[in-house]
């Protein structure tokens, strides 16, 4: 089994070099994917550092290379990075840009393909497969590069997806990671805690983003941890928000607009509330229910008091209230 990963490993990391030397030393690679790249304003340095590449638009190209090269289709099929159907075979990623996704000690585990036509029945971004290797609740996109700058910040930025990542980076803040389009998950908080405390969730200014966050908030508490909640303006995500502003601008923003969870919280949920009681119950509900996440009793007690001050409730209520809610879980 180990001899079984190892081969994975190898076959992984062969597809690593092979997509990026496709992308900076093919004509098509440079015209379409390098290119590509290029318009949404990455560095030729960027993309090195983050190892990006391109998988040539043709059905066998990069799989037929690879078995010329002695890598069995076994553990091309177990990647995922050859499909095999019948007597016949593909590249799964074809004609897509492609970002290598490393484990915290910098093995390649997988990959994102993200496509480059506006073809609206294909999937935007095609990630790898389970494998024996690629565990996508168990990774986080980025954490190989970010790692020291996290330890180094005590705080990590957590993103929505690949590009975000690269362009925080690339704009001057390394502690940042994704989950990737995967709701996030106990594993990966987990990883993040062994460098930091912190974490400060950055989404998408969407309604999609809104949801995942609100998901991400509880996670997070329930692990011990420090969670701020930033969000950007409407239609706008990490990405496209760090390409329009320097680090400064950047920096500044963050720091203005990162809000602790009740606050975040209060601020969406009241909104949608109004003057409603009913509903405004119901929010209040709903913050109570993170806080009784946090397994600390003295940060519980000191977010019960945040909670009671926005809300203008009293602390009496609200403290029978959560000890209703952790009953009820015993
Ligand atoms: P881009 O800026 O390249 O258009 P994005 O990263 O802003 O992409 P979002 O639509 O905000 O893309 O999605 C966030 C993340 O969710 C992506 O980075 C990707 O990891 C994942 N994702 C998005 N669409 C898909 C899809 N169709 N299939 C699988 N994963 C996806
Ligand atoms: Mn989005
Ligand atoms: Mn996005
Ligand atoms: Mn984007």
């Amino acid at each position: 089994k180990a001899n079984e990963r190892e081969s994975l490993y190898l076959v992984s990391d062969f597809a690593n070099t092979y997509f990026q030397k496709t992308l900076h030393k093919t004509n098509q690679g440079k015209a379409i994917g390098l290119s590509y790249f290029k318009e949404r304003g990455f560095t030729q340095e960027t993309i090195e550092k983050f190892d990006l590449g391109y998988s040539l638009d043709e059905w066998q190209a990069f799989s037929d290379e690879a078995l010329k090269k002695g890598y069995k289709m076994e553990f091309l099929e177990k990647t995922g990075l050859t499909i095999v159907k019948g007597d016949k075979h593909f590249d799964r990623f074809k004609g897509r840009v492609m970002f290598p996704i490393k484990s915290m000690s910098g093995r390649v585990l997988g990959f994102g393909g993200r496509i480059l036509t506006n073809d609206k029945k294909a999937a935007k971004y095609l990630n790898s497969p389970e494998s024996d290797i690629y565990h996508k609740s168990k990774v986080l996109y980025g954490i190989y590069n970010a790692k020291q700058a996290i330890a180094k910040e005590d705080n990590c930025f957590l993103v929505e997806g690949y590009t975000d990542v690269i362009q925080f980076y690339q704009t001057g803040i390394h502690n940042v990671v994704s989950s990737s389009g995967t709701a996030l998950t106990p594993e990966q908080i987990r990883l993040i805690n062994r460098l930091t405390n912190n974490i400060t969730v950055l989404f998408d200014g969407d309604a999609a983003g809104i949801r995942a966050s609100l998901r991400g908030i509880d996670l997070i508490l329930e692990q011990g941890m420090n969670v701020k909640v930033c969000s950007f303006p409407e239609g706008e995500d990490p990405d496209s928000f760090a390409r329009e502003n320097t680090l400064e601008e950047l920096t500044t923003y963050l720091e203005n607009h990162a809000t602790d969870f009740i606050r975040y919280k209060a601020s969406i949920l009241v909104n949608e509330a109004k003057d409603d009681p009913v509903k405004r119950a119901e929010t209040i509900k709903d913050i109570v229910n993170s806080i009784s996440k946090i397994p600390d009793r003295i940060k519980q007690e000191i977010y019960l008091r945040e909670c009671s001050k926005i809300m203008d409730i009293s602390e009496t209520v609200l403290f029978s209230t959560l000890q209703q809610l952790t009953q009820k879980e015993i």
